[in-house]
């Protein structure tokens, strides 16, 4: 039997096995492209969606392998970058070839939500796959998978963004969400002690149905609201209602956090989104300027995109400077003029760090280790060596979003799957190695202070 045949069979059982948002999310853009010697060969759009289905799917799906095969069958997940436009019409192109689960309809009336801050207005990429994914999947079926929803990445990321497009988006099937920045709990928390109105201030969350918590690195030290914080949690998840998190860095990362705290924020799916690339940014201007009704030139697109590769936020501020320059002074802008106007902030933009080039940090990763720089670009394998390499692609890969090939490529020609592999390890050993933490933790600082851009 052929391969792609047997994975139709395959997803046919999947799709009662799974449920609809599960199948939609993982694997409908999957495709079976070999079947020899015992083993099925799975192809998934993006390293994201292998290790879910790896961690998650496996047995299952061999399972159901070996009775359409007739016999015991092992599958692997196979990145590979091509995406069938299933249903035409109600998919969009990603700008990195992937397909966006749905077209949404926007809703958004009423309070505490920003109507612009839509599944319909945002850019999905390898930078946000996975979170964004999973708040799809969220705003269809709240409370059933993924509880918490943990997001984590640098400012200017899309965190708020995703945590107002899933509010704004169950909202419209008549739940009750709650958007917050952990300031603002906080805040209220406090007045509410200070006015003997805690239990007041508690019961309020009981009939809430979605808890949207927004930058929870706040709580940072906080360890009377995190208590609280802690007890809410608790009973959100006890009657499977969502809550979803966001923050600027990983739950192991937070100082000062309550132990039980921690352990339950890292109780569903933790899921970091980077700066997005070269084709998401342009991707993501091309959207921006015909919301703000303006529009550019291809060549002024991709000046921006290549020089504000930091947070989005700044790569509208320049956006909206343009097109308030080019409609008051009713001219149309050429590269030279776009220079100009925006000198200072692409200077701010270099200087605010967050953007360091490779070079930088494999120098800071040499320097912090004691060894010459070419012996992690080099062959040399000991343990210290590889460490170092593996901080080196960990580093890159969360601070810059420089792509995978692009990392292997600077560091000495290495392939991509030699990248995840070493990315993984310190994603996975960051939280119980605390010196691990703590190196990382030195060598950002160092990179800081030496601010290269
Ligand atoms: P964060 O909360 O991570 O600091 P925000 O959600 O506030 O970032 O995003 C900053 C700005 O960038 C917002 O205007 C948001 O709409 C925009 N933005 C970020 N990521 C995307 C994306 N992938 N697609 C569209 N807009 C985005
Ligand atoms: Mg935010």
């Amino acid at each position: 039997m052929q391969a792609d045949k047997i994975w139709q069979a395959a997803l046919g059982e999947l799709q009662i096995q799974v449920n609809k948002a599960n199948y939609n999310t993982w694997l409908k853009d999957s495709r079976g492209i070999n079947y020899a010697n015992g083993v099925f060969t799975v192809a998934v759009p993006t390293a994201f969606i292998a290790e879910w289905l790896k961690g998650r799917l496996h047995s299952v799906v061999c399972r159901i392998l070996s009775t359409i095969t007739g016999s015991t069958t092992e599958v692997v997940f196979q990145v590979q970058a091509v995406i069938r436009d299933s249903a035409p019409g109600r998919t969009r192109l990603m700008p990195d070839g992937g397909v966006s689960i749905k077209e949404r309809p926007t809703t958004a009336r009423g309070t505490g939500f920003n109507t612009k801050y839509t599944f319909n207005t945002f850019i999905a990429g390898d930078c946000n796959r996975l979170p964004y994914t999973a708040s799809l999947e969220i705003s269809e079926n709240p409370g059933e998978v993924f509880n918490p929803l943990f997001i984590y990445g640098s400012t200017g990321t899309g965190k708020t963004h995703l945590l107002h497009a899933i509010g704004q988006s169950v909202r419209h099937g008549e739940v009750n969400a709650l958007y917050m920045s952990a300031e603002q709990f906080t805040n209220e928390f406090i007045t509410a002690i200070r006015n003997r109105k805690a239990e007041e201030f508690r019961a309020k969350f009981s009939r809430v149905d979605m808890l949207l918590l927004d930058d929870i690195q706040f709580l940072s030290g906080k360890n009377q609201t995190q208590e609280c914080i802690f007890h809410i949690i608790n009973d959100f998840l006890a009657d499977n209602r969502q809550v979803v998190i966001s923050c600027d860095r990983p739950p192991k990362e937070i100082a000062s956090l309550n132990a039980r705290l921690r352990s339950r924020l890292e109780g569903g799916l933790v899921a970091d989104i980077y700066t997005p690339d070269h084709k998401t940014r342009l991707a993501i201007l091309d959207l921006k300027s015909s919301l703000m009704q303006a529009s550019f030139d291809t060549t002024i697109l991709n000046f921006l995109a290549t020089n504000f590769h930091g947070s989005v936020r700044t790569l509208e501020g320049a956006l909206i400077r343009l097109s308030s320059y080019s409609r008051m002074s009713n001219t149309t802008l050429d590269v030279d003029a776009v220079k100009q106007l925006l000198n200072d902030m692409i200077a701010a933009s270099r200087q605010s760090g967050g953007h360091h080039t490779a070079a930088a940090v494999i120098n800071a990763v040499a320097d912090y280790f004691a060894i010459p720089p070419d012996d992690i670009t080099g062959k040399k394998r000991d343990l210290k060596t590889s460490r170092a390499r593996h901080i080196v692609m960990y580093l890159l890969r969360q601070q810059n979003n420089t792509n995978l090939a692009e990392i292997g490529r600077v560091l000495g020609n290495r392939d991509h799957s030699t990248v995840i592999h070493g990315y993984n390890r310190i994603a996975m050993d960051i939280g119980s190695d605390s010196q691990l933490s703590k190196s990382i933790e030195d060598i950002r600082l160092m990179l800081k202070s030496r601010g290269s851009a």
